[in-house]
């Protein structure tokens, strides 16, 4: 139970109104913490009743800052995507976030679930509920006060989750922002809203972070088509017109291209194939790399969601999966116009062989589908069942949802 103090809302208990509405209309995905009953007005008190979070989940606040939490950063990775289809799926309901702070998002390290903590945010697109926006994570438009909060707005909230998780700072929090001292309110207000700059930004070095913060953050390690898209999403265009912003397929898309090139080391860490066969290793100096890779389609770039005057999403592009242990296909790569419900719904699993190490390329694919696959080889054909799994080998060719998937030499 969440209790509210009515004398503290606003005059015409807005949030009160909201919280029963959402409670009616129901959770946007299982990944939230919703409405469930309402404790009318008593005395001066609002009871919200809600479901108690799920053990192993943290505070992604806490987390974003210790990557050593997660096991691989295959996991970070799996969580941005979740957390970018949880927004998709708030924004296919017509609802946007009020406020989306980093504490109110709760990540399972281990399994990269993730799940946010307070429904009563969510309120239909245009409506304002009388939450009080946290700076760090709100739009600049948000923070200076110029609009309300809106589907486009989240998309910023949504990148600065996603950056923190996968850089371990701020996007905008460089040398600008308070010269090592705490900021004020002003400061606040100045790096936030009205002259936000990104800490990477292509055209303006004015807020690069200092070298011990470099050191500490991946963004050099980062594949460069990664670096790209979060240059354009904070961009000088994107920060100050929320039209600008790429929307959340296009995240989903970015972030399963990169999910592809994560290969593993004998040594544990993890390389980011970047486009190339095999890198070197920055812990221990060993060659990675996957001898052999899946070649799919593009990402069906058709999206609900983008409305006129939006940036135009790009076109669909060829990717390719490096085969290792934990791979995923997921039926959006497969150039299918699937439902955003469906659309992270793996279709192929790879495995390493049972008692193979965790770089081991002797791999199968499974199908983790409901469909079977026809599976060629020169003249062979097979039928593989869900559940079962095949050999992956070079020149085996798979037909899943009616897409031929490729097994190719990585060369
Ligand atoms: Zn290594």
């Amino acid at each position: 139970m969440k209790w509210y103090r009515l004398s503290e809302l606003h005059a015409d208990h807005r949030l009160v109104a909201n919280c029963k509405s959402m409670c009616l209309s129901g959770p946007p995905s299982k990944h939230f913490i919703w409405p469930i009953d309402i404790v009318d007005e008593v005395s001066d008190l609002f009871g919200c009743v809600m479901d108690l979070l799920p053990e192993d989940f943290e505070c992604a606040e806490d987390l974003y800052a210790n990557p050593g939490r997660f096991p691989s950063y295959k996991r970070i990775i799996d969580a941005c995507i979740q957390i970018v289809s949880c927004f998709h799926a708030v924004h296919c309901k017509g609802y946007c976030f009020q406020d989306i702070p980093m504490w109110d998002l709760f990540v399972d390290p281990q399994k990269g679930g993730v799940i946010f903590s307070r429904g009563e945010n969510v309120a239909p697109e245009g409506t304002y509920t009388d939450v009080m926006a946290s700076g760090r994570y709100a739009a600049p438009e948000i923070v200076t006060g110029a609009s309300v909060p809106s589907m486009r707005s989240d998309r910023y909230s949504m990148a600065v989750i996603v950056f923190m998780l996968l850089c371990h700072l701020h996007p905008l929090e460089g040398a600008r922002f308070c010269e090592g001292r705490i900021p004020d309110d002003s400061e606040r207000r100045r790096a936030y809203g009205l002259g936000p700059v990104f800490v990477f930004d292509s055209d303006d070095s004015s807020n690069r972070p200092d070298s011990a913060i470099l050191a500490s953050c991946t963004w050099e390690s980062l594949p460069r088509h990664m670096r790209d898209f979060f240059c354009r999403a904070f961009s000088r265009d994107a920060l100050l017109d929320p039209r600008r912003r790429p929307s959340e397929l296009e995240w989903m898309r970015e972030l399963v291209r990169f999910r592809s090139e994560v290969v593993p080391c004998k040594c544990w860490d993890e390389v980011f194939l970047d486009g190339a066969s095999a890198v070197r290793c920055g812990r221990c100096g060993a060659l990675c790399g996957a001898p052999l890779r899946l070649e799919v389609g593009g990402f069906d770039a058709r999206d609900p969601c983008v409305s006129i005057g939006d940036a135009p999403t790009h076109g669909a592009r060829e990717s390719s999966v490096a085969l290792v242990t934990d791979a995923r296909l997921y039926r959006s790569q497969l150039n299918r116009s699937c439902s955003p419900d469906y659309m992270l719904e793996p279709q192929l699993w790879a495995v390493s062989k049972k008692g193979g190490s965790q770089c081991a390329y002797d791999v199968r694919l499974c199908n983790v589908s409901r469909e079977s696959w026809k599976v060629r080889f020169g003249r062979e054909v097979a039928n593989v069942a869900p559940g079962q799994s095949v050999r992956a080998i070079e020149g085996l060719e798979l037909e899943i949802l009616g897409e031929l998937v490729r097994v190719c030499a990585n060369v």
